[in-house]
């Protein structure tokens, strides 16, 4: 079979995305590759395609060597319901069951193995490889996640360091890594590592057009998640992050109180239970995994159709890879981000406080920096995103230059009333309500020699609660306590509203012009870049607060009988075969023990649902119905759309 007829029939997909083409044809023909593509850009066919036609052209085996073990056995089942002969050794496999598989395997009965590299590199496994290779039986090494042999990268695992092996033992067999982190330190390391220097290199665009990017400003941060999830994603699978495991075991009850299936993640539970959490998220719809960002490596939950960030994480990295778990399927997906003042002082302060060397500390908070300056941007935050990744969106040149260390989050605005006019993505909270900005310089420096009047008076310093009071001339008991009412600044910003005020603040201490001491109750502290703010020579520039104060509480809704949703517009009728089709699906997942998106996308029911077919015909150029699963699901497809 050709390439695009394993495409259509295989895989039921009508056309190539992107670059899938070209790299499956360079690998199809025996060239090596380092294919360097976002999370749901489509990797896995860049080696299942070249797999199954050279085992057709009698080239044998292909071995896919991934560190997921948890997720192996999903992605073979994926393969058997297409119709593709795959299997999987890893730990979790009995020793009989691994024997039946290595038996498998030399008789050549397998097209794609999975393999956790420290499987490949153990004697006994080599001895097999080697026999297969004699035989001309090993067609193709495909290493996925191949950043986890760096350690630049944010999973490093020693055991990828081996995989040299490969290229040493079986000269001439291709090889391809697959990657979707996207720094050059990372695909430098790659190529080295793995001696792949001479591969070619397909390096995708890493725009997620899908998602779209929300960041605003925390009140009540847990209501405004509530909100979020029930007004925009009400029964949908989602993702929540959260810093700390303590949050995250409140967060998940608080959202089970309001009647939302969330269940918690973190590294503190033990193994059982993390994987019951992981298989549920992954074979129940609807669940909402409330987690610390040990979850959610190599989860290729296609329908995740939110991903929201309670805590700021740490850089643009982290922030980018984490969302973009959001909408493999490529349909309408949301990051939906919460940062405020204590998000600052907390990302500073564990740099601080880290044992790291200053150089080391110096990149984290140019890092850090740079994800403020996303934050506090008044112009389209996919611009930003991908110029951070050095990628130009669309054809204007980007606004934004790649981050520095030490830079501000005022950096891309130069200074003008008006943000920089670039490319507008259209599917970001700023290109969709483009926010007003307004000169927050004199509150800046009402602020700051306020800290300096409160140091000069009282010989020590106060947090951003009383800061604030003093400022807006608020006598509360603390200010008369230090007889703070008689400080001359005492009330000079009672024109600005606690919000503004803030918003003041955490630029200014995201700007290094105002210090938090963390030892000392957080208090805050006048710095060498304080002068400059008070002098008038550098501005303050912010986004005016959108929306005004946190609305009440959210009502509790009655979840069941919730409202089906589907992925494109469906007419009555359509909505009911489409929730009928779901039921039938998860039905059919339950039995075969697997995810319900490894049996049919949501996409290709939501089609079939439009189309209400009545013949196998009908059924034909569906997108994601290959041949097996005509043959397995037809009939019954047809009987469930019938609704009888
Ligand atoms: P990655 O591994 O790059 O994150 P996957 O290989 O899991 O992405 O693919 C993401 C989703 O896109 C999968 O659900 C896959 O079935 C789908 N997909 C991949 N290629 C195509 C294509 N050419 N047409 C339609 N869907 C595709
Ligand atoms: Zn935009």
């Amino acid at each position: 079979m050709s390439f695009q007829q394993i495409l259509s029939e295989v895989f039921g997909y009508a056309q190539f995305r992107g670059p899938q083409q070209a790299i499956i044809e360079h690998v199809g023909a025996g060239g090596d590759a380092l294919v360097l593509m976002p999370t749901g850009g489509g990797k896995s066919l860049c080696y299942q395609i070249p797999a199954i036609a050279r085992q057709q052209a009698g080239h044998g085996v292909t071995i896919v060597i991934s560190p997921l073990i948890a997720l192996m056995h999903d992605q073979v089942g994926a393969l058997h319901e297409a119709g593709v002969s795959a299997a999987f050794l890893n730990s979790t496999l009995s020793g009989e069951e691994a024997y039946q598989v290595e038996q498998r395997l030399m008789r050549g009965e397998i097209t794609l193995l999975y393999a956790a590299p420290e499987r490949i590199t153990t004697p006994r496994f080599l001895a097999q490889l080697d026999s297969l290779f004699e035989r001309g039986q090993l067609s193709l090494f495909a290493i996925d996640e191949a950043h986890c042999v760096s350690q630049w990268g944010h999973d490093f695992r020693p055991e990828y360091r081996a995989l040299t092996v490969l290229h040493e033992r079986f000269a001439g067999v291709p090889r391809m890594a697959l990657t979707a982190t996207a720094d050059d330190l990372t695909r430098a390391d790659i190529l080295e590592r793995l001696q792949l220097e001479d591969a070619r290199a397909f390096v995708s665009s890493f725009d997620r057009p899908n998602i779209r990017y929300s960041i605003v400003e925390k009140r009540d941060s847990t209501q405004q998640l509530l909100r979020f999830i029930e007004r925009e994603h009400e029964g949908e699978a989602g993702i929540v992050y959260c810093q700390s495991r303590r949050k995250v075991e409140d967060i998940a009850q608080t959202l089970v109180d309001a009647g939302i299936k969330a269940l918690p993640y973190h590294a503190g539970f033990d193994a059982k239970v993390r994987q019951t959490h992981q298989d549920r998220f992954l074979r129940e719809e609807g669940i909402v995994m409330v987690a610390t960002i040990a979850f959610g490596m190599g989860i290729d939950k296609p329908d995740v159709r939110f991903v929201a960030h309670l805590d700021m994480p740490k850089n643009i990295e982290g922030y980018y890879q984490e969302t973009g778990r959001a909408g493999r399927d490529g349909l309408p997906a949301e990051a939906w981000m919460g940062y405020g003042l204590q998000d600052v002082v907390n990302q500073r302060r564990m740099i601080d406080e880290s044992p790291a060397g200053e150089e080391f500390k110096q990149v984290m908070r140019g890092k850090l920096d740079a994800l403020l300056g996303l934050a506090e941007a008044t112009d389209c935050r996919r611009v930003r995103l991908l110029s951070y990744f050095g990628e130009t969106y669309g054809s204007l040149p980007s606004a934004a230059g790649p981050p520095q260390s030490g830079h501000g989050p005022l950096g891309g605005q130069g200074g003008h009333e008006v943000p920089t006019v670039g490319a507008k993505c259209g599917n970001c909270d700023n290109c969709l309500h483009p926010p007003a900005v307004w000169d927050g310089t004199d509150a800046a420096r009402k602020l700051l020699s306020t800290i300096y009047r409160i140091q000069q008076m009282s010989g020590i310093s106060f947090g951003a609660g009383h800061l604030m009071d003093i400022v807006r001339g608020k006598t509360t008991e603390k200010v008369t306590q230090h007889a703070h009412e008689r400080l001359s600044t005492f009330g000079i910003g009672a024109n600005f509203t606690e919000l503004q005020l803030r918003g003041v603040l955490r630029q200014l201490i995201a700007m290094g012009a105002v210090a938090v001491d963390a030892q000392a109750f957080n208090t805050l502290q006048l710095t060498e870049q304080s002068r400059a703010v008070l002098k008038g020579e550098v501005g303050v520039r912010l986004r005016e607060s959108v929306s005004g104060p946190a609305d009440k509480k959210v009502r509790r809704s009655a979840r069941l009988g919730a409202v089906v949703k589907a992925p494109i517009n469906l007419d009555s009728e359509g909505l009911m075969r489409y929730s009928a089709l779901k039921a039938w699906r998860a039905q059919v997942a339950k039995e075969h023990n697997l995810p319900a998106y490894v049996i049919f996308h949501d996409a290709t029911l939501a089609a079939i649902a439009q189309r209400a077919p009545q013949s196998l015909d009908d059924l034909q150029g569906i997108s994601g119905i290959g041949t097996k699963k005509l043959e397995a699901y037809a009939q019954e497809v047809l009987r469930v759309v019938a609704l009888d």
